[in-house]
């Protein structure tokens, strides 16, 4: 490793930052970058420069995206009194692709982990509650993913939302329990939420 120069140890250093890149992955990477055409190591330097400046996290719904609000939140023929709470925004987007919700959406960026230290407060629940209690919602259809974080966090929300009269629901079971929603198939999908129910007290 030593001998390679700075800037290469630097970019190993970088990527291998990133997640699921171990060292060995991070060394091919930056080999990658160097073996590219000019132009292209350009590119992709571009690309990460717009993504840091141009995305930013939409003031209504915390999800990721070019304007505030996001085009979803403003999106009139949408049901704004529905909101699908996700944990992260690939959720979001798979929900989206499969092409048949017409609410709006509510990105936590996390679930409730207690093991990890990760309390209510560190995601978006707060906010959440906020939009319930100002914003005349009446139904929220919690999609956290069907495992023990998931559950612990959604079984917090109903707790927050409850007193407040909103309809809690929470996607069907379509999909084996611990599997993510990012893998699931637009049909799961669809069969999950028509299929939703209200949510139980265990
Ligand atoms: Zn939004």
């Amino acid at each position: 490793m030593k001998s390679y120069p700075e800037s290469m140890l630097n970019l190993m250093r970088e990527l291998g930052r990133m997640p699921g890149v171990g060292q060995k992955s991070a060394e091919r990477l930056a080999h990658y970058v160097l073996a590219l055409p000019h132009d292209d190591a350009m590119q992709l330097a571009t690309a990460i420069q717009n993504v840091k400046q141009n995305v930013s996290h939409c003031s209504i719904c915390c999800n990721i995206g070019e304007t505030d609000p996001c085009h979803i939140c403003k999106d009139h023929r949408r049901d704004h009194k529905k909101v699908c709470v996700v944990e992260q925004p690939k959720d979001l987007f798979t929900i989206e692709k499969a092409g048949f919700y017409e609410g709006v959406y509510h990105v936590l960026f996390g679930h409730i982990d207690p093991l990890d230290n990760v309390e209510p407060e560190d995601i978006n629940i707060d906010k959440l509650v906020d939009r319930a209690r100002n914003n005349g919602i009446q139904e929220v259809i919690i999609a956290t993913n069907p495992n023990l974080e998931g559950d612990v966090t959604a079984m917090y929300i109903l707790e927050q939302l409850e007193p407040l009269g909103v309809k809690v629901t929470q996607l069907a079971r379509g999909m084996p329990s611990g599997s993510y929603l990012e893998y699931a198939n637009s049909a799961v999908i669809a069969d999950a939420i028509h299929g939703r129910k209200s949510i139980q007290k265990d």
